[in-house]
């Protein structure tokens, strides 16, 4: 792999480049929607990786080029950077630098060839992998010493910031610290965190990532909204956020909001508490029984916080009828994709179903693959 992006690396740029270095994507198993509340996440990282291969350059310049891109190369002034100047998909890297050195840390330019097998909006975290991807490239050229959480906040700095992106710090953190053979359980509040073993071959199961192929546009407007939403029901409640009301509060509370934000409370309240639901049951070694939480998490998706749609619903509710433990949406939503987890038999069953359905439906063929959980963010040679 190394040999083959040194070549592109070459042919882009001129000459050998210093290392290599890969960010996972992600896939969630439960707590949608509850980053920016403060709350509770249970993401894993995926096999799929960006890869960003780079040297320093001495010039202050920032020279750019993706297997994904337009085939063109992006070069940019680290002095002129600032929020709004890069359109395009560079700016998610462009960012990374203008977060670091906005943050006082030394660094100056590169030269980076990116190259992905994370598919890109699907609800699966590329944007996450190519910002992890290179701070972890960026850690190591120009020697800043950042830890891995420290990246992954810069990383979500330049999501929020340089590319306009009002993202919590989930993505981030996955693709930045998570470990091999473990779900990382995040507390977003204070960013503590614990890896929770999670051997699905172990219990005879797989997690199936079903990529519905469908991306609506409604999205990027809706993510904000909901945000928003969020944050005016936890003033309403004198609360500093929705993670601090609890279980046992929620009826009580929704009775005092307008009737456009309960929903929205209901789902983020309940939804922290089937993350802790789902770690103490990892805890006891239950991983079949997550089944049940995941299809609840989704039916709070789809009915209290709307952001799933007519794809999403689809590859659940067939996954779920065709032998799946369980289902739902990952990702922010209006489209992305499914994780079901499903009796190692029963994966070929499984896909067929979702596949099948979405062809009598008139849906696009959806991609679907089984995933484990991966490691994070890391220089590969
Ligand atoms: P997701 O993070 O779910 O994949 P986003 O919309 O947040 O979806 O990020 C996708 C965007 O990130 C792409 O449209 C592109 O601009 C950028 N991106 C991700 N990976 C790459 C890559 N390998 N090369 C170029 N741009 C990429
Ligand atoms: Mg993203």
């Amino acid at each position: 792999m190394i040999d083959e992006a040194a070549t592109t690396f070459e042919a882009v740029h001129g000459g050998r480049p210093t290392g290599m270095w890969a960010a996972p994507g992600r896939v969630n198993l439960i707590g949608e929607h509850t980053d920016y509340n403060d709350g509770f996440v249970l993401p894993i990282a995926l096999p799929h990786t960006t890869r960003v291969t780079a040297r320093r350059r001495e010039d202050g310049r920032l020279r750019l080029y993706s297997a994904q891109g337009d085939g063109t190369v992006t070069d940019l002034s680290l002095d002129g950077l600032t929020p709004g100047v890069v359109a395009s998909w560079a700016g998610y890297p462009a960012g990374v630098f203008w977060a670091l050195a906005e943050a006082g840390h030394p660094v100056g330019g590169a030269d980076l060839f990116i190259d992905s097998d994370v598919p890109a909006g699907a609800g699966l975290s590329s944007s996450a992998a190519l910002e992890c991807a290179t701070a972890a490239a960026l850690n190591d050229l120009y020697e800043l010493g950042l830890t891995a959480p420290e990246l992954a906040l810069l990383a979500q700095r330049a999501e929020n910031a340089f590319v306009g992106v009002p993202c919590g710090a989930m993505d981030q953190m996955a693709s930045a610290c998570c470990t091999d053979g473990a779900a990382l359980f995040l507390d977003t509040r204070t960013l503590e965190q614990r890896h929770v073993p999670l051997d699905l071959a172990a219990a005879g199961l797989r997690l199936l990532v079903i990529d519905t192929r469908v991306k609506h546009d409604l999205g990027d407007g809706a993510y904000a909204a909901l945000r928003a939403g969020c944050e005016r029901a936890a003033e309403l409640l004198g609360l500093p956020a929705l993670r601090d009301l609890a279980v046992a509060d929620l009826a009580s509370a929704l009775d005092r909001l307008p009737g456009e934000l309960r929903p929205l409370v209901r789902h983020v309240v309940t939804e922290n508490r089937r993350v802790l639901e789902t770690v103490e049951r990892l805890d006891r070694g239950g991983t079949a029984a997550l089944g049940p939480i995941l299809t609840a998490g989704h039916a709070s998706l789809r009915d209290d916080f709307r952001v799933s749609c007519a794809e999403t619903d689809l590859a659940v509710e067939a996954a779920v009828a065709a032998g799946a433990l369980g289902a739902r949406m990952t990702g922010g939503g209006f489209g992305g994709s499914v994780i079901a987890l499903v009796a190692a038999g029963d994966v070929t069953a499984v896909s067929d179903a979702v596949r099948s359905a979405f062809g009598s439906a008139g849906f696009a063929a959806p991609v679907a693959f089984t995933a484990v959980p991966s490691a994070g963010a890391r220089r590969v040679a």
